[in-house]
């Protein structure tokens, strides 16, 4: 088999609701499609969800955007691709890295189309090419943006009656408002939910971000992700608070994670797909977290139903990634049962991910295990 055609289709998913976080300044929802046709007949999808303000600590690793991802993926690893044999995946990533420097996102969306096409022409599933199942339901953190405080409330409400048992809330723009959130939605959730904040390196000290936390414990934490930006300054909050500290912009690649480990910078890490620039790397940093002692969840940039299904077989395979996962439910329109994990009102796949109780079920079907619907596709294209 070999890899025959590429082509790249940047998208635009309607959103439920306004999704923000600290420090973004696009929409989410406007990212790249990849498809990868092979001489055999198959096609390989993958996504990638790239933010132009998303690059790491201190700019280290740049912002991508739909257009870069199509320029890097058409005009450099493409070329590089053509006519080899997409089950290559370890050489073809040592290729893509000689091509370009960098470009993680464009990297990623190659990889999980190549684990798709690969997964469809030997009939398994993706997780099997990645060690296999060690979890079919993957536990939802459903994830709450920058919002109005009554508002997060009346969601957290609604995700916890639809079995949801990790809320993620946005902060890390006003400590004090943070802390009201957090005991707003203790008490509305009750004991049994636990609470995760992300404040996207958003407090302006280590100081600032040790206070918050601090006030926030009272209403017990179950992490707290991402409160400052740089190693230093994660490690002295880290080192002075008793909530675990989770390392999300901090920690793109196994090196990253060595060196949070190093520094003691971190409890948990952010483990995603596209950081790393795709599966096959990811496994590299789930591996290094799991020798250094470090546990992971699989977390994102809420993609589509297509960069989410790679997630979910990241998830699936990896037994260190083992907290609750900011894993969409992808759910086309008109097949919502509710809002739990789901953050767009249509999607690009036929079938929505089945959710039970606070929890998504990986497909078992060859591949990525998702059917991509190429009306929505040419729909929601925007080029
Ligand atoms: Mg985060």
């Amino acid at each position: 088999m070999k890899i025959q055609k590429i082509e790249t289709i940047p998208i635009r998913l309607p959103t439920r609701r306004v999704h923000q976080w600290s420090s973004l300044t696009t929409p989410i929802g406007v990212y790249a499609i990849v498809r990868v046709y092979t001489d055999d007949g198959t096609i390989g999808y993958g996504e990638s969800p790239a933010l132009k303000d998303w690059g790491g600590d201190y700019m280290k690793y740049y912002g991508e955007t739909p257009q870069t991802t199509s320029h890097i993926i058409n005009d450099i690893l493409a070329p590089s691709l053509i006519g080899r044999d997409p089950c290559a995946i370890g050489e073809l990533h040592a290729i893509m890295d000689r091509a370009v420097k960098g470009y993680p996102y464009a990297k990623a969306a190659l990889d999980m189309a190549l684990y798709d096409a690969a997964g469809k022409a030997l009939g398994v599933p993706a997780y099997d090419l990645l060690g296999g199942c060690y979890r079919r339901r993957i536990p939802v953190a459903h994830s709450i943006g920058l919002m109005e405080i009554d508002k997060a409330v009346e969601e957290a409400r609604q995700v916890k009656a639809e079995g949801i048992k990790t809320i993620k809330l946005k902060g890390g723009q006003k400590p004090e408002r943070d802390v009201e959130l957090v005991r707003r939605i203790r008490d509305a959730a009750g004991p049994d939910v636990e609470i995760t904040v992300d404040a996207n390196q958003g407090y302006d000290s280590p100081k600032t971000a040790i206070n918050a936390i601090r006030a926030m414990e009272e209403y017990r934490l179950l992490f707290m992700e991402q409160p400052v930006e740089g190693l230093d300054a994660m490690a002295q909050v880290a080192t002075s608070v008793k909530t675990p500290i989770m390392a999300d912009e901090s920690a793109w690649t196994p090196q990253d994670i060595y060196d949070i480990a190093r520094k003691k910078a971190a409890d948990i890490i952010s483990l995603y797909t596209t950081k790393p620039g795709g599966l096959y790397k990811a496994k590299t940093v789930a591996a290094v977290a799991e020798a250094v002692g470090l546990r992971c969840n699989v977390n994102g940039s809420v993609e589509t139903g297509v960069g989410n299904a790679a997630n979910l077989h990241l998830a699936a395979s990896t037994a260190v990634a083992s907290l609750g996962c900011v894993v969409p439910v992808s759910t086309p329109a008109g097949k919502a049962k509710g809002i739990a994990g789901i953050y767009y009102s249509d999607d690009l796949i036929v079938d929505a991910f089945a959710y039970e109780d606070g929890y998504v079920i990986v497909s078992d079907k060859p591949g990525l295990g998702i059917e991509v619907d190429v009306e929505k596709l040419k729909h929601y294209r925007i080029d």
